[in-house]
C-alpha cells in the first residue's frame, strides 16, 4: 500500500488526542542534515530544527557514530544505579564551557521542562525560599510548574491550574512593543513591594532570547540589571538556555553576548544533537545544596544521551558552528531585509536575531505594527505546501522564527529563504490559504 500523509492524519486523528498539537501536515519518513523527506517521498527544507534540537543537522555523521559506539557498549543502567564515564566526561566539558565562575558543577536530565523545574528545586534547596520569578511571554516547559512559570496563557495555560505557589511574573522587555528594560525592571520591584519581598525570592528565571515568546532578545542592559539586583537580595539567577543554547546565537550560550554570569544554566534541546538530554549547570555551591537522592531521574543523564552531546561539542568546535552561526544570521538578516522592502508581499515588521536565533513578524500594514497572526499561520501553510518546514512564534502569535541546523550549506539555506520570500507573496490578503495548522508544536 503506497503510504500517505492524509493516511496518517487520519489514522493520528482517532489515535492520539488533539492535545498535541502538529504544525505540519505532513508525516517523516527520513531526514538528513538540513533537509527531510515525508512518507510521499516529498523533499522539504527544514528551518525548525526539530524546534531548534538538531544546530548541528539530522543525522550528523559523528553523533551517530558516537551513539552507536554507545549501543555496543549498553543501553540504560541508570546513572543512579550504576554510573558510567560519559556522563562525568560531559558534566567536565560543560563545566569548563560555561560561562560560570568559581568551582562548577553539572546534573543532568531529559527534557527541558525537567532541567528548569529542578534549577527552581536546586535554587530553593540553596536559598530556604520559596519564590521564583519568570517574565511573561516566557515558555519553560509543560508540567505544572514550568507551566505555572510559563507567560503565556493560551494554549499552554488553558485549564491546567492551580500551577505550582509562588511563581510571579514581571514584563519582558520588548522595545518594538513599547516595553523598556526600565519598565521590566519597574515591574519587578513592583512585584517585591505588592506579592512577594525579595528576602522570600530564591530565583529570577530568564531566557536570554526568548524562544516561543518571539525570539525577543533581553538586551544586554536588562542581563546586567537582573545580575545586580539577584545579587543585591541574594536570589539565584538562571538562564534558560534551552532553545538559545548551543551555538544557536554563535556562542555556545547566549548569556555569553551580555557578558552576564548567571548561577544556573538550564540546557536541553541541541545539547545532544537529536538525542534526549537535558542539564542544570551551575556555580558549585548552590549545586551542591540538595541532598543526595533530591535529584535525578531514572532516565536522567541517559547513556546515549551523554555519548550524542560529548560529539555534538566536538562538531560544534571542530566544525566552527558559532562561527557559522553568526554568518548564517547575517545573511538570514540581510535577505529578509531586502523581502521587506518589497511592496508586493504580505507586510513584515521587526527583523531580529542573534547569531542564527532569527525571527520576523507579520503585521497588517507595511507602515504600523499591528500584528498579524492570521499571516503567520498563512505563510507556515503556504511554506509547507512549497517545501519549507517553519515554525511560528510570539506573545502575539505573529512571529517567524528560523531553527536552521548551523551546518546547513549556503545553497539550502538561501533555497529556504526564497520559498519565505515567494510564499510571503502567495499570502497577500486576498490569496489567505483557508486551512491552517491546528497548533503550533513547541
Ligand atoms: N525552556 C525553553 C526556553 C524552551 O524553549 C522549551 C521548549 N520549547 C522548554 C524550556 C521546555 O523544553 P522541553 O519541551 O524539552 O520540556
Amino acid at each position: 500500500m503506497k503510504q500517505t500523509n492524509q493516511h496518517w492524519i487520519d489514522r493520528r486523528n482517532a489515535a492520539v488526542p488533539r492535545g498535541v498539537g502538529n504544525a505540519c501536515t505532513i508525516y517523516a519518513e527520513r531526514a538528513e542534515n538540513a533537509e527531510l523527506w515525508d512518507v510521499e517521498g516529498r523533499r522539504y527544507i527544514d528551518f525548525a530544527g526539530g524546534i531548534a534540537v538538531v544546530n548541528t543537522g539530522h543525522r550528523h555523521p559523528k553523533v551517530m557514530q558516537a551513539v552507536q559506539a554507545q549501543l555496543r557498549r549498553f543501553t540504560h543502567t541508570a546513572f543512579q544505579v550504576v554510573p558510567y564515564d560519559s556522563y562525568v566526561l560531559l558534566a567536565e566539558r560543560l563545566n569548563k564551557l560555561a560561562p560560570i565562575t568559581g568551582q562548577v558543577k553539572t546534573v543532568l536530565f531529559s527534557t527541558g521542562a525537567e532541567a528548569v523545574e529542578n534549577a527552581v528545586k536546586i535554587a530553593r534547596a540553596y536559598t530556604g525560599r520559596p519564590g521564583v520569578i519568570a517574565f511573561s511571554g516566557a515558555f519553560h516547559g509543560r508540567t505544572i510548574f514550568t507551566t505555572g512559570m510559563t507567560g503565556k496563557t493560551v494554549p499552554y495555560k488553558v485549564g491546567f491550574g492551580p500551577f505550582g505557589a509562588e511563581i510571579y511574573h514581571a514584563p519582558f522587555p520588548m522595545a518594538c512593543h513599547g516595553v523598556s528594560v526600565d519598565d521590566a525592571i519597574a515591574g519587578i520591584e513592583k512585584l517585591f513591594k505588592a506579592d512577594i519581598e525579595p528576602a522570600r525570592v530564591a530565583a529570577v528565571v530568564v531566557e536570554p532570547v526568548q524562544g516561543e515568546g518571539g525570539y525577543y532578545i533581553a538586551p544586554y542592559d536588562f542581563l546586567r540589571r537582573l545580575r545586580t539586583l539577584c545579587d543585591q537580595h541574594g536570589i539565584v539567577l538562571v538562564a534558560d538556555e534551552v532553545q538559545s543554547g548551543f551555538a544557536r546565537t554563535g556562542r555556545f550560550f547566549a548569556i555569553e553576548h551580555s557578558g552576564v554570569s548567571p548561577d544556573l544554566i538550564a540546557v536541553a534541546k541541541s545539547l545532544a544533537g537529536g538525542f534526549v538530554l537535558s542539564g542544570v549547570i551551575g556555580r558549585a555551591q548552590i549545586m551542591d545544596a540538595p541532598a543526595p537522592g533530591g535529584l535525578g531521574g531514572t532516565y536522567a543523564g541517559h547513556a546515549i544521551g551523554c555519548a550524542a552531546a560529548l560529539a555534538v561539542i566536538e562538531v560544534i568546535e571542530e566544525e566552527r558552528l558559532n562561527e557559522r552561526s553568526i554568518g548564517i544570521g547575517e545573511r538570514i538578516f540581510s535577505r529578509l531585509q531586502q523581502i521587506k522592502a518589497r511592496s508586493d508581499t504580505a507586510p513584515i515588521g521587526d527583523i531580529r536575531n542573534l547569531g542564527g536565533m532569527a525571527a520576523f513578524e507579520l503585521v497588517k500594514s507595511r507602515a504600523g505594527n499591528e500584528p498579524d497572526a492570521d499571516a503567520a499561520k498563512a505563510l507556515t501553510a503556504r511554506a509547507l505546501a512549497n517545501g519549507l518546514i517553519i515554525l511560528s512564534c510570539g506573545v502575539y502569535g505573529n512571529g517567524i522564527r528560523i531553527m536552521v541546523p548551523l551546518t546547513v550549506t549556503d545553497a539550502v539555506l538561501d533555497e529556504g529563504l526564497a520559498i519565505i520570500e515567494k510564499s510571503l507573496s502567495e499570502i497577500t490578503q486576498t490569496t489567505r490559504l483557508p486551512k491552517a495548522p491546528v497548533a503550533a508544536a513547541r
